[in-house]
C-alpha cells in the first residue's frame, strides 16, 4: 500500500536496528524481536451473491506476546501485503509497550475491496477469516480489532463466529465491537482523541497555544475525523483535509483558508472516509490535488491516512511554518524523511505513541468485558487521557535528557520493556 518503492517491513526493521545499535541490544534479543514470532497465511473461500465462489487471501501475524496476548487490527484492502502486516504487527508490539499496557503485537489483513462487496459477502468473509484462525486466537492468545476499512459490525460477526465455533461467550476475543454488544464507549473517538492528547502536551512543551494554531490533515476516516473534532474543540483551525475519492480513483484536498467546519465535513463523508466532492464544493471548499495537504502554510501536519506518505520528495513541499508532525497513521514517514525532519527541527510525535489511543481503549474494552461491567464515556476518556499524557511525557523526557529524536526515544522505551519481558520469561 502507499508508495511502492518503500517496504514498510524494511522500514520497521531499519527503525528497530537503528535503536538496537544505540542501546547495544543483545544479539539473541535482537534476532527475536526484529521478526514476527508467528505468521498465519490462509485462503478464505466466500460464496458471492452471484453464486460464484471467490477465494480471498488472509493473514494474521503475531509479532511478540511476551508482555501479554497479541493485539492488533484487521485491515481489508485491495493492495494489502504480507510485509505491510508484518510491519504493523511489529509496531503494535512497540505501541502497547510505549503506553505500558499488558499486551503484545499482532496484525491481520485480507486482500479485498469492501467497496465492491455486499454486506452479506463481507459477513461471509469475516466468518471465513475466523474459521481459519480461531484455534490460534482468543482472549488470552491474540485479540483482533478494527482497522482500515473494517468496523464494529465486522468485529461482531467475527466474535459471533468465534463463539459459535468454541461454544461460549468470549466478548474479550475481539475489540472495537458496537456499544451494547461488549464494545466500550469512547472507542470510536479513542485513536483520534489520543492523537490530540499527545499534540496538546507537545504544544505545551513548545510553549504554543493550541488555540492559535492551524493544521492540515491527510485522511478523513476514523482517526482523522475524531482528531479534527477534538483539535477544533480545543480552538485549533483545520485549513485542509485530503481524502480518497473512490469515483475518480484518486485523492483530493479540500481547503478553506479560514478553517473547515468539521461537523459539516463529517456530515458529507461516507463510511469509508470519502468526502462528497459536489457537496464540498457547494459548501465553498476549494478542490486541490491530493498531495496539496502537505504543502499548506500551517503549524501542524496530521498524516492520518496511510503509510509512506511523507517521502523526501514530498517533504520538500512542507512549509517552513510547520512546527509539529503528528503521525496519526501507522508508518506515514519514510526513514529517509526522518533525517529531514530532524534537520529542520520539526517536532515529531511518532506513530506508535501518537495513535496508541485506539489500542489503549481496546485494552479498556477487554478489561470491561472481563469484568462484565462497563464504564461511562467520561471515565473511559479520562483514563485514556491519563495513559496517553503519561506515555507522551516519558518519551518527551527521555528525548530531552538524551538528546534523542522523538521516534528513537519512543523505541528505546518500548524495546527495553519488551527485551526485559523476553529475558524475564527466559526466552533468551
Ligand atoms: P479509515 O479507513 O477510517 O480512513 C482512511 C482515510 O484515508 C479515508 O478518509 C480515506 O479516504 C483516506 N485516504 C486513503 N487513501 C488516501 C490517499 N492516497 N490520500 C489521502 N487520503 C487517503 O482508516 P482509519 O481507521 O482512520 O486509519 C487511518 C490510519 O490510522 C491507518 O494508517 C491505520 O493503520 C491507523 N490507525 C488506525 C487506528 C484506529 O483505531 N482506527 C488506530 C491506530 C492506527
Amino acid at each position: 500500500m502507499g508508495h511502492t518503492s518503500y517496504n514498510p517491513y524494511e522500514t520497521a526493521q531499519k527503525q528497530f536496528d537503528n535503536v538496537a545499535d544505540k542501546i547495544g541490544l543483545d544479539k539473541s534479543v535482537r534476532e527475536l524481536l526484529r521478526q514476527p514470532s508467528r505468521e498465519f497465511h490462509f485462503t478464505i473461500p466466500v460464496k458471492m451473491d452471484d453464486g460464484t465462489t471467490k477465494v480471498f487471501n488472509g493473514y494474521r501475524i503475531q509479532h511478540n506476546d511476551a508482555r501479554g496476548p497479541a493485539k492488533g487490527g484487521i485491515r481489508f484492502h485491495p493492495q494489502e501485503t504480507v510485509d505491510t502486516i508484518r510491519a504493523l504487527a511489529m509496531w503494535m508490539t512497540w505501541k502497547c509497550a510505549v503506553v505500558d499496557i499488558p499486551l503484545g503485537g499482532g496484525k491481520g489483513g485480507v486482500i479485498c475491496d469492501p467497496h465492491t462487496m455486499s454486506m452479506g459477502e463481507q459477513e461471509r468473509l469475516c466468518r471465513g477469516y475466523i474459521r481459519q484462525l480461531y484455534k490460534n486466537m482468543g482472549p488470552n492468545i491474540d485479540v483482533p480489532a478494527p482497522d482500515v476499512m473494517t468496523n464494529g459490525q465486522h468485529m461482531l460477526w467475527m466474535m459471533d463466529e468465534y463463539e459459535t465455533l468454541t461454544g461460549g461467550h468470549y466478548p474479550g476475543v475481539i475489540t472495537g465491537k458496537p456499544v451494547g454488544m461488549g464494545g466500550s464507549l469512547g472507542r470510536t473517538e479513542a485513536t483520534g482523541y489520543g492523537v490530540v492528547y499527545t499534540l496538546r502536551e507537545a504544544l505545551k512543551e513548545l510553549n504554543i497555544d493550541i488555540a492559535s494554531t492551524t493544521a492540515s490533515l491527510q485522511g478523513f476516516g476514523n482517526v482523522a475525523e475524531y482528531a479534527a473534532r477534538l483539535y477544533t474543540k480545543m480552538g485549533g483551525k483545520i485549513i485542509a483535509i485530503s481524502c480518497w475519492d473512490d469515483i475518480d480513483k484518486k485523492p483530493y484536498t479540500y481547503r478553506k483558508a479560514d478553517g473547515l467546519d468539521i461537523e459539516q465535513m463529517a456530515g458529507i463523508k461516507d463510511k469509508y472516509g470519502t468526502i462528497d466532492k459536489e457537496k464540498a464544493l457547494s459548501l465553498g471548499c476549494e478542490l486541490l490535488d491530493g498531495d496539496a495537504w502537505i504543502s499548506q502554510d500551517v503549524d501542524i501536519l496530521l498524516p492520518c491516512a496511510l503509510e509512506n506518505q511523507i517521502t523526501p520528495e514530498k517533504f520538500a513541499r512542507i512549509s517552513s511554518q510547520v512546527k509539529v508532525i503528528c503521525e496519526g497513521a501507522n508508518g506515514p514517514t519514510t526513514p529517509d524523511s526522518d533525517e529531514l525532519i530532524k534537520e529542520r527541527g520539526i517536532y515529531l510525535i511518532p506513530d506508535f505513541l501518537c495513535n496508541a489511543g485506539g489500542v489503549t481503549c481496546s485494552y479498556f474494552e477487554q478489561v470491561q468485558c472481563n469484568m462484565n461491567y462497563f464504564w461511562s464515556k467520561e471515565e473511559v476518556l479520562e483514563k485514556l487521557d491519563q495513559k496517553m499524557t503519561a506515555a507522551f511525557h516519558s518519551v518527551h523526557r527521555l528525548a530531552m535528557e538524551k538528546n534523542l529524536y522523538m521516534r528513537d526515544a519512543a523505541y528505546v522505551i518500548s524495546i527495553n520493556r519488551v527485551a526485559e519481558a523476553v529475558k524475564l520469561r527466559g526466552w533468551v
